[in-house]
């Protein structure tokens, strides 16, 4: 479902810290070292229904408020602690679904946050009233021997959301420690490979396009919802990349027969057509933006305006980078890569106030066709920027998705052309 994969959005909350422990302790056994910011009230058992104080977080807080905060204190003190077990018991029902048990549970958190230190938690100011109220919190990390610039920055001031339940209030999104929070990329990535198909669209529209050049592109809305049907009646999951990242790096499960749409170029069809019908469907799907393109019209082509794409973002759907202009990366100097992938990320994270950690190259270049040395560099580009994932415009289609090559994540292009038959057959190269 749609509403599963909302992300957790960054507020402008004034954050307010967690009353710290007098003194950090360092417990042995648990992969975060530097224990701070640990409330001397705060509870180390389950304590969901009782009335901790909420400490600097409201100035005036009630009682509802309070109660929700002393749960997702309680939570955050069992991460830092490294007591999994008591994180467990604080989630809602619907939030244990997807990990195979306590024991799938315990593993993530070990393998995802191995890489760093924990420094501090801190919680910012509830919002909300009744039975769900949203709280940011923030999680103050350091990578232990070092690691990808800006990737643990997206670990802060991100919303937890608490329900409250007949058994008392529960963590149904735990923000930065919420399974669809920022990936932490692990400093050797595992021996892991999963066979997902992520399926590349461009248009989806029952228009005629407009050039001979935009046929094979254009999947008609017809058949595109004729593709989601065979999906959704052949038992198919569309899940995310940050799901497929999830079960590479960290072991977290996937549905049966999981798939990842992507369209790319960010037209404007990509939302008047092809996104109300994956909502009908119940899919979450991700569009790499061209940002500099956005909200114009260039050629045949026009593209999504800026509340467009804030307004896919806002229904649960991935808005990824497609760089600002879509060059042929790898043809232009190094500066100007460093442009394209550092500002299109920038730009578009800063109106969809979301992680945007994934990128597709623009006609697959430099990995069609284009050197080793450029398809190097574009990679360490890539790292340097805050991606942690690629997806191409392979030659060849495939589906066999490695931890090994996380900027070089095939897919299998779906081309106006494709009958349904062939659609299923592609599923499973
Ligand atoms: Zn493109």
């Amino acid at each position: 479902m749609v509403a599963r994969y909302v992300y957790p959005c960054y507020t402008s909350a004034i954050m307010c810290p967690i009353s710290p422990s007098t003194t950090p302790r360092r417990l042995t056994g648990l992969l975060l070292a530097t224990l701070i910011a640990v409330a001397p009230s705060a509870p180390q058992r389950d304590h969901a229904t009782s009335a901790v104080g909420s400490g600097r977080a409201t100035n005036t807080p009630s009682i509802t408020d309070s109660s929700a905060v002393a749960t997702l204190r309680a939570y955050a003190t069992a991460f830092a602690n490294g007591r999994y077990d008591a994180m467990w018991r604080l989630l809602t029902p619907a939030a244990r679904a997807g990990w195979g048990g306590h024991a799938g549970y315990a593993t993530y958190y070990q393998r995802k946050f191995a890489p760093v230190r924990l420094r501090g938690v801190t919680l910012g100011a509830p919002q909300g009233a009744g039975s769900i109220v949203r709280i940011p919190l923030t999680l103050d990390l350091t990578w232990r021997h070092g690691g990808q610039p800006d990737v643990l920055t997206l670990l802060r001031n991100l919303n937890a959301t608490l329900t409250r339940t007949p058994a008392g209030w529960r963590v149904a999104q735990g923000g930065p420690l919420d399974p669809e929070a920022p990936i932490i990329p692990p400093p050797v990535p595992p021996a892991s490979a999963v066979r997902v198909p992520i399926l590349m669209y461009h248009h989806v529209s029952d228009t005629p396009p407009l050039a001979y050049s935009q046929v094979d592109l254009t999947v008609t809305a017809h058949d595109f919802t004729a593709q989601l049907a065979y999906l959704s009646t052949h038992g198919y999951h569309a899940i995310r990349l940050v799901d497929l990242f999830n079960t590479l790096y960290y072991g977290r499960l996937l549905p049966p027969r999981p798939v990842i749409l992507t369209f790319d170029d960010g037209y404007a069809d990509s939302y008047t057509d092809a996104f109300p019908l994956l909502r009908r469907y119940h899919m979450v799907g991700a569009f790499y933006i061209i940002t500099g393109l956005v909200g114009t019209t260039l050629g045949v082509n026009t593209y999504v305006t800026w509340p467009q794409v804030e307004a896919m973002a806002a229904a649960g759907m991935d808005m990824e980078s497609h760089t600002v202009s879509h060059p042929d990366l790898g043809l232009l100097d190094a500066d100007r890569d460093a442009y394209e992938l550092r500002f299109s990320r920038a730009v578009l994270a800063g109106r969809i106030h979301r992680a945007v950690q994934f990128m597709a190259y623009p006609s697959g270049a430099p990995f069609r066709s284009g050197t080793l040395a450029a398809q190097a560099r574009i990679r360490t580009i890539l790292v340097r920027y805050g991606y942690i994932g690629a997806v191409l415009d392979p030659v060849t289609p495939g589906t066999q998705q490695d931890a090994r090559a996380p900027y070089e994540l095939p897919r299998v292009r779906v081309a106006g052309a494709t009958t349904l038959a062939q659609f299923a057959a592609r599923l499973n190269l």
